[in-house]
């Protein structure tokens, strides 16, 4: 830290994004990618954009894509803004749509990027105990507020809210912001985008990294009234106006337009979270609820820190958070069949082993 910093950036506690290992022969369960790859007709429209078109910038309002999402919700595309992953959507979201001077609500235990973009951008917040199953408590959002966000199904605990609780919410806040980060909703949840033409302070934020098999790529989204994208516009073309390079653009609109690899994948993933739930839980793992492409669990008897290091030994990354409230938790990405065979081969060796 030097005497040149901004004071504000003093303060500031960056996000700690999960590890990104050199070493190859690892089974990485660790960030929540999905284990399948890309479809091939993405790779192919890549491939074909690259050339000498690439000496052009590419289009800044991503029509083509936003009108392939606007198609994939049936919304008009003035319901869709796209950016470079859904932490940069994030980012704009707490530029331009909640009250700096009063408390941004989220869930105490949720997605640790929220603080640190009200770190960022001089954001109040408060956070909401989630009940004791884990699950978030809509009933507690219904106080004066800057705006509320929360992912569904929440991260890293994977509990889903329904339709008719999102709705319940949105029903008694009616004049702030209400954000449902929809990162892992493909996996089992139901999106509220279909809430849209009834709310008007309802966003939607989702990803191409989970279920699209794109993390490597950057590309978000939000949904929401014409009058909320507009906000984040201004916010993107005072920022960088071209925030998805021609590639990504390209890419992502084949992975939208290849629904049926998308719905094999997802089936694939959601298969093998309930087969990993059941061994777990065989083994002694108290697995929460999970309708998200990971399972957040804890061992009956032994240290989760203990059982991460130990994992790791036998070349297999799993996440273990040190926040005091959820130290006892590992949070494990469903892999392949053969990558969640060696998880569970190695937690038997290190189980036995005690
Ligand atoms: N929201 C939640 C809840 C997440 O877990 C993640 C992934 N870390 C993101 C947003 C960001 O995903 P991306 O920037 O890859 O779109």
């Amino acid at each position: 830290m030097s005497r040149f910093w901004n004071p504000l950036i003093k303060k500031l506690v960056p996000y700690v994004p999960g590890e990104q290992p050199k070493i190859q022969d690892l089974v990485k369960l660790n960030t929540n990618e999905n284990p399948f790859p890309p479809s091939p007709k993405v790779l192919a429209a890549i491939s074909a954009a690259t050339g000498e078109g690439l000496r052009l910038y590419p289009d800044p309002d991503a029509s083509a894509l936003k009108a392939t999402i606007a198609n994939y919700y049936n919304l008009t595309p003035d319901c869709v803004f796209v950016g470079n992953g859904s932490d940069e959507v994030l980012a704009h979201t707490f530029q331009a749509l909640f009250n700096p001077e009063r408390p941004l609500l989220f869930p105490d235990i949720t997605y640790s990027f929220y603080p640190v973009y009200c770190g960022l951008y001089r954001q109040a917040f408060e956070t909401v105990p989630l009940d004791e199953q884990f699950k978030i408590r809509v009933e507690k959002y219904d106080g004066l507020n800057g705006g509320i966000i929360f992912p569904n199904p929440n991260a890293p605990t994977g509990c889903l809210l329904s339709l008719d609780e999102i709705e319940r919410l949105l029903k008694v806040n009616t004049e702030t912001v209400v954000v449902v980060d929809e990162a892992y909703i493909d996996f089992g949840g139901e999106s509220a985008a279909k809430l849209i033409d009834r709310y008007d302070n309802l966003l939607v934020v989702q990803t191409l990294s989970k279920s699209r098999s794109l993390a490597g790529m950057r590309v978000g989204l939000a949904l929401g009234h014409p009058e909320l994208i507009e906000a984040l516009e201004r916010v993107k073309n005072s920022f960088n106006s071209y925030p998805l390079d021609k590639l990504a653009q390209a890419g992502a609109v084949a992975a939208f337009e290849d629904d049926g690899y998308f719905q094999q994948c997802r089936d694939d993933v959601i298969r093998e979270r309930e087969a990993l739930v059941d061994r777990l839980s065989a083994m002694g793992f108290e697995v929460l609820p999970s309708a998200a492409n990971f399972v957040f669990c804890r061992h009956a008897e032994r240290d989760a820190g203990e059982l991460a290091a130990a994992l790791r030994e036998r070349k297999v990354i799993v996440r273990h958070f040190m926040s005091e409230r959820i130290a006892q938790f590992l949070r494990i990405t469903i892999g392949t069949s053969q990558q969640n065979s060696k998880l569970l081969e190695a937690l038997e060796a290190i189980l036995g082993s005690k």
